[in-house]
């Protein structure tokens, strides 16, 4: 099934257009599954769980981190992942840069949007992107490499839109500043619900779970 699931998606997927397999609450071994049936990035919400995947399935895969990251899992956080996706404030910058910059490396980052604006939900406001860019932009050991957003959850994936619009405009705004350590190459949104309508809105990195994995439990 995994197998299946994921060679359809990659097949429909316009070139350029990068699947992530969103892991959480799926096995080490469903996660191999989907690894050797093809998906190059995997997802994951939780540190504590991506050890234990990574365990598993190592640099078979790049490990990109989409949950809430408290900062006093940054340290382990910064030895497995390869990108960071959801950068949503200076203080998780700042203890992101001070960690890679201990290890020598050099961590990509996406900020995560908010683009519903929605309170209870993490990200930067839009209006907020470009001062908290600017804030962060002198870190030496973070590379801002785009934008990840969830936007607010419909059952109809055309309600998404508008929200992917937004955020692809903010995306090519940015992209013309001229900051030291900026390079916007990766915008990030839609899962199974949306992913679709998010590619035609020019997402090159889409999250899926549901649809590679089946329903979670
Ligand atoms: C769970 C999750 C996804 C994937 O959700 P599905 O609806 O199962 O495809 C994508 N992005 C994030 C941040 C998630 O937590």
């Amino acid at each position: 099934m995994i197998e299946e699931n994921v060679k359809k998606i990659l097949q429909e997927l316009p070139p350029g257009v990068e699947l992530m397999a969103a892991a959480k609450a799926r096995t080490p071994e469903e996660i191999m599954r989907a690894a050797q049936a093809g998906v190059e990035i995997v997802g994951e919400n939780y540190v504590q769980e991506a050890l234990a995947a990574f365990n598993v399935v190592g640099h078979r895969v790049k490990w990109h981190f989409i949950g809430h990251l408290q900062r006093n899992k940054v340290k382990k956080a910064v030895e497995i992942f390869d990108m960071i996706e959801t950068v949503d404030s200076p203080e998780l910058s700042k203890e992101i840069d001070k960690r890679c910059s201990q290890r020598k490396r050099i961590m990509p980052v996406l900020i995560e949007i908010n683009s519903g604006r929605e309170k209870q939900k993490f990200g930067i406001f839009p209006e907020d992107a470009e001062d908290f860019i600017k804030e962060i932009s002198g870190l030496k050991n973070i590379k801002i490499e785009g934008f990840m957003t969830m936007g607010p959850m419909f059952g109809d994936p055309e309600d998404a839109r508008p929200y992917f619009v937004e955020t692809k405009k903010l995306f090519d705004r940015i992209k013309t500043l001229n900051l030291p350590g900026l390079e916007m190459k990766y915008l990030s949104m839609g899962m199974t619900n949306s992913y679709q309508v998010a590619i035609e809105e020019g997402a090159n990195i889409v999250r899926i779970g549901t649809k590679i994995f089946g329903p979670r439990g």
